[in-house]
């Protein structure tokens, strides 16, 4: 289980960081990087926060992409 990361959107705030219970996060070259990706529960914290939509956890937000392929 991982986040998804939209790099092009990282500003490299490190905001998200502290966030992670696991600490999962971190920067490189001052874009975030997940570590171990493996061991994410998924718990939806670090996107949350993030304020320049980087991060997505799908299973946090089940309804996020409600009728994207409907009409
Ligand atoms: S993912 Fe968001 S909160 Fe985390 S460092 Fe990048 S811009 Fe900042
Ligand atoms: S979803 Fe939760 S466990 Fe996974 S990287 Fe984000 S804060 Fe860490």
């Amino acid at each position: 289980m991982s986040v998804t990361i939209n790099l092009m959107n990282c500003t490299g705030c490190g905001d998200c960081l502290s966030e992670c219970p696991l600490e999962l996060l971190t920067l490189v070259d001052s874009k975030v990087f997940q570590a171990e990706p493996e061991e994410c529960v998924e718990c939806g914290r670090c996107a949350d926060t993030c304020e320049h939509q980087t991060l997505c956890v799908e299973s946090a937000h089940p309804t996020a992409y409600t009728h994207v392929w409907s009409d």
